[in-house]
């Protein structure tokens, strides 16, 4: 059975300015975006109309289909245009049930999609587009590793969750994040966990995705995908558990340390790293054991508690050295001590920018998580640190980000831009 939903109705026009005065000025639609396709010798500009869009259609040469049709019929309704999930899927589905198709196979439309279009003597007399928009984001699952002089540096992950994408970009509205992070019917965006390991004197491991302790309902709420999680990622760099030494967290909320405690099989909880001391920053430590109305659902005991219990736990302050080279600094404003970790060695630095840049779409200043408590703090801090990881070209790793692990800030004509290195 096939799914299909109106994505957008194309309009033939021969006087593009006289078309936007009626649609655009008269009837206040955006226009969203134009872009020319080249094979079929026609630009396209949308103009949302919410869910869907008006696609206005201008011929760029004489023997342009558009061209053609405007000859002959004159300007107006050209096509309609139904989302699938699967083109391919779709055409087979039509073509088993003798449906005339203009395209057996799907090829390139605007915007990424794949289209093909129905003959209109089998859609009583409409032309009907089908259209697979283009593919979700593709997901990086794996380790990468990158030299920083005396250390080693290797991202790591622990799979990927799906939170809401209205939630992950505050006050920016979804018609401007939807198109850099695609939301699922629930309106959900997949976001990686990576953790981080750091080898120098010691080896060190930043953060550690959700874990293995969250219940069927909550993992299907956040949509949990961990076919390949922590353990995957530590055998594929050549490590096990027992080769950390120091487990250091950014903040305490479940999706950085719910990998920092596992169940034995007598149903108790201990430390997932047996011989690690696991460090945190002293307020966080406090406001996560304090929990309230607002952050409750962030803070599960069972990830930290028994870290305590079991006597591995150290608590430090602001600018805190874990190790040579590995040290704390506060950020503020996802929780009032959400702290990045600087990592230096020889001159060079990296960055675990933790909630601070959860990934890469939220590079400019006010694009800004709705779950950030305090997002003025967040927003003053993002503004110095931009300058200064540009100017001092610091590595930057993004610890959500579902593409990429990490990459320097570059500034390119005045607009922030992120050049990949894992
Ligand atoms: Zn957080
Ligand atoms: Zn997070």
């Amino acid at each position: 059975m096939m799914k299909a939903v109106l994505d957008h109705i194309g309009i033939a026009v021969n006087d593009l300015p006289a078309s936007l005065a009626f649609f655009r000025d008269a009837l206040g639609l955006h226009l969203e975006a134009s872009e020319e396709i080249a094979s079929q010798k026609v630009r396209a500009h949308f103009l949302s109309t919410g869910h869907s869009s008006l696609e206005m259609l201008e011929a760029t040469a004489a023997d342009s289909p558009i061209a053609k049709y405007l000859a002959k019929r004159g300007p107006g309704i050209h096509h309609i245009a139904l989302r699938v999930d699967d083109i391919h899927a779709a055409l087979a589905h039509l073509t088993v049930r003798g449906v005339r198709l203009i395209d057996e196979r799907p090829r390139p439309g605007a915007e990424g999609a794949l289209v093909a279009f129905i003959h209109p003597s089998a859609a009583h007399g409409v032309l009907v587009e089908l259209k697979q928009p283009a593919a979700a984001v593709p997901l990086f699952r794996t380790v990468g590793r990158h030299t920083l002089r005396d250390l080693e540096l290797i991202t790591l992950s622990d799979g990927f969750i799906h939170l809401d994408g209205g939630a992950m970009f505050g006050t920016v509205p979804k018609t401007l994040w939807e198109k850099r992070l695609p939301p699922d019917d629930a309106n959900r965006i997949p976001l990686g966990m990576r953790p981080l390991i750091v080898r120098g004197e010691k080896t060190l491991l930043i953060d550690a995705g959700c874990g293995d302790k969250m219940d069927a309902k909550s993992a299907a709420i956040y949509g949990l995908d961990r076919s390949y999680h922590l353990d995957h990622a530590l055998a594929e760099a050549g490590l096990a558990a027992e080769d950390i030494d120091i487990v250091l967290a950014s903040h305490l909320h479940f999706d950085h340390v719910g990998g920092f405690t596992s169940r034995a099989k007598d149903g108790s909880l201990v430390p997932r790293f047996p011989k690690a001391r696991y460090v945190a920053h002293r307020g966080e430590w406090h406001d996560a054991t304090h929990p309230h109305e607002r952050n409750r659902a962030s803070y599960l005991q069972e990830n930290f508690v028994p870290l305590q219990h079991a006597g591995v736990l150290t608590l430090v302050d602001e600018g805190a050295e874990i190790m040579p080279g590995v040290r704390f600094r506060w950020s503020g404003g996802h929780t009032p001590h959400h702290q990045v970790v600087m990592i230096e060695s020889g001159g060079e630095t990296a960055v675990f920018t933790a909630d601070m840049y959860p990934t890469t779409v939220h590079i400019p200043d006010p694009w800004i998580m709705g779950y950030d408590l305090h997002p003025m703090d967040t927003l003053a801090f993002k503004r110095a640190f931009a300058r200064e990881a540009v100017d001092r070209e610091y590595l930057l790793f993004f610890e959500h980000e579902p593409s990429m692990a990490a990459g320097y800030l570059r500034d390119l004509d005045g607009k922030r831009v992120v050049e990949r290195v894992l």
